[in-house]
């Protein structure tokens, strides 16, 4: 789940509190490039009842069409690894939102970096929170028109940002305690199982450790060719929702496809986490 620590439209007290209301046992915050709203979620989970997980996500260069977003599940929020990949992370953010403003002003958009700021509310901006202005502004009738016409790749105001190398990721989501798993196959838009389990292979010789089964976007078809793929290379197998309120409002807190994720994801992630590291 997303919160307003990256492009969630709920803070994370508020996604804790919803995912008690949906009977959720358990949930894991994965924020874009920050742990900035673990503490806050963390505490409501523990006065909710909740079992929670910190997370992250992270976008790493991929040389296909699709994206390739890695999950880093159970990361000690403190530790010193995640903090300067974190800063990485942003820096490489600050680099390309003023190009995508700029643009679009150059297009006849008037918006400004401040606006785009104030709409982020957090450390973490990005083209969810520019598509949420240019539909306020009339500009496009949904957040998906924003991506198709502007923001995604082919758009008139696309700029991509530094990524992480896979191995980079990998390595650094391990090093800051967690667990790296490969999120939303189907977001890679690899052409066929061949080149799937190719990609997973390569990944998984970097460290990688689980696969998302469930989530928004996969059918029966992908959930099955991801437990597929979790059994040749024996990962984990995770699930979300991929909750980011009312960003993407096809998206149902605690639902993936329809479906909840079985208990036993999150029971084996859990108990696959190194032991914590202790701090003086
Ligand atoms: P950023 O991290 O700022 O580059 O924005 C990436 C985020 O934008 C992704 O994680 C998605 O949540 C969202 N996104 C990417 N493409 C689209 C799209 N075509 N429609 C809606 N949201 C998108
Ligand atoms: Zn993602």
């Amino acid at each position: 789940c997303h919160s307003t620590a990256s492009d969630g439209t709920f803070a994370p007290a508020e996604v804790v509190r919803l995912a008690a209301e949906a009977g959720l046992v358990a949930l894991a915050l994965t924020d874009h490039d920050t742990v900035a709203g673990v503490a806050e979620a963390a505490e409501a989970a523990h006065r909710a009842g909740v079992a929670f997980l910190p997370g992250i996500e992270i976008s790493a260069e991929f040389l296909h069409p699709g994206t390739l977003h890695l999950l880093g599940y159970g990361i000690d929020p403190q530790s010193p690894v995640l903090q300067r990949m974190t800063e990485t992370l942003l820096a490489g953010r600050d680099q390309r939102n003023p190009r995508i403003v700029t643009r679009l002003r150059e297009l006849g958009v008037p918006i400004t970096m401040t606006e785009v700021e104030e709409r982020a509310g957090g450390e973490v901006v990005g083209r969810p929170h520019i598509a949420s202005i240019l539909v306020e502004k009339g500009f496009v009738s949904s957040i998906k028109k924003a991506f198709e016409k502007y923001l995604a790749p082919g758009g008139l105001a696309y700029f991509d940002k530094e990524r992480l190398a896979p191995r980079e990721a990998l390595e650094m989501i391990t090093q800051s305690g967690g667990i790296p798993v490969l999120a939303h196959a189907i977001q890679l838009r690899t052409e066929n199982d061949a080149q799937l389990q190719r990609i997973v292979k390569d990944l998984v010789d970097l460290g990688l450790r689980g696969i998302e089964v469930y989530h928004s976007d996969h059918d029966d078809i992908w959930i099955n060719r991801c437990i597929a793929i979790a059994q040749r290379f024996d990962l984990l197998q995770t699930g979300g929702s991929d909750f980011h309120g009312s960003n993407k409002r096809d998206i149902n807190l605690g639902l993936a496809h329809g479906r909840h994720v079985p208990r036993a994801c999150y029971d084996a992630l859990v108990a696959a986490r190194p032991a914590p590291v202790q701090r003086a």
